[in-house]
């Protein structure tokens, strides 16, 4: 493809996402000169994305890789420092209607929020690849390589049906990519950069202000973005204990109302809309209460028993 321009046939019954022939955004292509990798985890990253040869040039530092490598020694986590599946397209048959099947992660097995209810820690947790010791960065090269086959090449990609229609990426499944552990990895950064780069639309889950730290919102597109934020409850001692190591829920009402003033980004949860956002936060906390009766029993009994956060999917 020369003009990395894709033209979409759109069958009757699909609404085609705006900006399906989109140009490749000039911002990141800037050429100019990255630093070299040769790091045992950085050097064979760096050695596949120079080999892409793709017109975004990035000036990700790979040696965060390196400093994690270093920082396990002869003890390296089991499955290794690097997390490798985080790109998903759900295929299970009560996920084909789902807007959200195309999903995204940026750091794998484990969140440091570590909520009471998480189906990704219930279900990693048994097989101890949760938090063990910490959450893991998805490796960029393969990342870059994706984006670069399916919109600079004509190569076969598996995901090229479904990124050619350009459909949302959600950005949070097993894990929250808007941990602040990013602040140091900038492996989120990355992603955003890439998505403004392809001009790819996403969906962020999140239950973090950080999304709305000056860093963060300058990567971010109205055009391409949306923002859910997850506001379980403005009982702070409650979320201490479901939400153990999220951001305090008003951070995170701060965070949607700064977003709300820079730009028209998505809405969070159950509607709450961020123009008059404490009163509809009040009536987002009542909707959400049949489903946390069961978590405020067992607080007042003093023991969380694990639950699901199925009930949003
Ligand atoms: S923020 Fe999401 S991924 Fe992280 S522990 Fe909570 S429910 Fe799980």
């Amino acid at each position: 493809m020369d003009n990395f321009e894709l033209q979409i046939t759109t069958p009757q019954n699909v609404i085609a996402f705006p900006g399906v022939t989109l140009p490749l955004n000039p911002v990141e292509s800037k050429s100019n000169k990255r630093k070299t990798y040769s790091g045992p985890i950085s050097g064979p990253m760096y050695q596949v994305v120079k080999s892409l040869n793709s017109k975004y040039q990035d000036h990700f530092d790979y040696s965060i890789y390196d400093t994690l490598f270093e920082r396990f020694g002869n003890e390296q986590p089991r499955g290794g420092m690097v997390y490798k599946s985080f790109i998903k397209l759900l295929e299970a048959e009560d996920c084909k209607n789902c807007f959200h099947r195309f999903e995204i992660d940026t750091y794998g097995r484990g969140c440091v929020f570590n909520c009471a209810y998480c189906y990704a820690k219930s279900y990693l947790s048994v097989r101890k690849y949760w938090n063990e010791p910490m959450p893991f960065p998805v490796d960029i090269s393969a990342l870059r390589k994706i984006f670069y086959t399916v919109f600079e090449t004509d190569k076969n990609h598996k995901f090229r049906k479904i990124m050619a229609k350009r459909t949302p990426l959600r950005i949070g499944s097993m894990s929250d990519s808007f941990m602040w552990i990013d602040k140091k990895y900038k492996v989120t950064q990355e992603l955003l950069k890439v998505l403004r780069f392809y001009r790819y639309p996403y969906i962020i889950f999140t239950r973090s202000d950080l999304v709305a730290e000056p860093e963060y919102m300058s990567l971010l597109d109205s055009k391409l973005a949306s923002i859910q934020m997850s506001v379980s409850s403005i009982n702070q001692p409650l979320t201490r204990i479901i939400e153990p190591g999220a951001p305090d829920p008003m951070k995170r009402l701060g965070a949607l109302q700064t977003l709300a003033k820079a730009a028209s980004f998505g809405k969070a949860d159950a509607s709450v809309s961020v123009e008059d956002f404490e009163s509809k936060a009040k009536t987002f906390v009542q909707f959400s209460l049949p489903f946390f009766t069961e978590v405020l029993r067992d607080y007042d009994e003093n023991s969380i028993g694990p639950s699901s956060s199925s009930e949003f999917c």
